[in-house]
């Protein structure tokens, strides 16, 4: 399998990582290998151990991360995983305002006595890096879920490195086009792969890249031991995903800035949220979650579901969730800015804040 030179841009690792050697006959793209078993004495040996598929999968990201990549079944999976690096009693620094999954995950591990968690604002650096100070772990997501904070990562983990912590950036959000953490100081990133990465609405799937070889050795072990494989079929889809990923949040941003300059003289908008970069923006709708739930039910581009990151523009109510943080406002409505043409997602999404009066 080729390697991407260190050398090459984020476009052409995506484009050229993760090839079959260039031999005669043999394809251009990795196939589905289906195998619960390989014959003996190679290096993969079992099923659950690894995957040509994955490998594929896991070269390109690792490529364009700068670090070694394992895939996993879900982000919730990779998330687990990198959670369980932390000892008995050990603490667990992470944001208000993380993913609502991983706040779970945190939550149901300290009631039953694994970890101690102690959640700050990620944008506030003297109070996160104060924390670190006792941390085993300190859990990153820059910009924040759906608030769309941003933590000055380079600080933060040059701190928490220095007290001993793993620094975990969760990089779901920016993917390693607009931003790659382990070149600011973390040690580990993670993915949640349905979202950019595979980017087409139709996996789920999870990724860890990890800075060192020792990190990588550990991870991959505690993956072969508990069995949060990916499918291979759900690996080649990402992978196949990942050749345009570039192409993908390049327009997705474009799209993303535009409507943001448009939606900000709208009357029916009361606030604007968005960090600058990204495909991700979110609108505090004037009239509260009554008019924020008719927002998303009076639109016929704009698909009212969860998840993001896909070719097609989504948007919700966060709040409509139960585990979403009070903080975030009732009327709070996160966009999944797509890949469409921008002047028809506008006129859809103007028709609809114009009606709610
Ligand atoms: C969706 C998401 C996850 C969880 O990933 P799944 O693939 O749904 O398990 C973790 N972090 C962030 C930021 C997410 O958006």
């Amino acid at each position: 399998m080729s390697s991407a030179s260190r050398n090459h841009q984020p476009a052409t690792i995506a484009v050229t990582a993760g090839r079959p050697a260039r031999e005669p006959d043999r394809p251009l793209n990795e196939p589905i290998t289906m195998a619960s078993t390989y014959v003996a004495t190679g290096g993969v040996e079992y099923g659950r151990y690894g995957n040509p598929t994955w490998s594929a999968f896991e070269d390109v990201l690792g490529s364009l991360e700068g670090g070694r990549a394992l895939a996993f079944s879900s982000g919730m999976a990779a998330v687990t995983t990198v959670l369980d690096l932390v000892g008995h009693d050990g603490l667990v620094v992470a944001p208000v305002h993380a993913y609502t999954g991983t706040l779970l995950q945190l939550a149901d591990l300290e009631s039953r006595g694994r970890v101690h968690t102690l959640l700050v604002d990620i944008t506030d650096t003297d109070a996160v890096v104060a924390a670190a100070a006792d941390a085993a772990l300190v859990w990153l997501e820059s910009p924040t879920n759906p608030a769309l904070e941003l933590a000055d990562i380079a600080t933060i983990a040059a701190a928490a490195r220095e007290a001993g912590a793993y620094v975990v950036v969760d990089n779901t959000f920016a993917t390693p086009i607009l931003q790659r953490p382990l070149t600011m100081g973390a040690d580990l990133v993670v993915h949640s792969v349905t979202k950019y990465l595979a980017g087409h609405s139709d996996v789920l799937m999870g990724a860890i890249v990890a800075g060192d070889e020792e990190l990588y050795t550990v991870l991959k072990g505690r993956r072969d031991l508990m069995g949060s494989t990916p499918g291979t079929l759900e690996a080649w889809l990402a992978l196949r995903g990942l050749r345009t990923l570039h192409l993908r949040v390049e327009r997705a941003q474009a799209n993303a800035a535009e409507l943001v300059r448009r939606l900000e003289g709208h009357p029916a908008v009361a606030e604007v949220r968005y960090p600058g970069f990204g495909g991700i923006v979110a609108i505090v709708v004037a009239g509260g979650a009554d008019t924020a739930d008719l927002l998303t039910r009076s639109t016929s581009l704009w698909v009212h579901a969860t998840s993001l990151g896909g070719v097609e523009s989504t948007f919700e109510r966060r709040r409509r969730w139960k585990a979403e943080p009070a903080t975030i406002p009732d009327g709070l409505v996160r966009l999944s800015v797509g890949i469409e043409d921008v002047d028809d997602l506008w006129d859809d999404l103007r028709a609809a804040l114009d009606d709610l009066g």
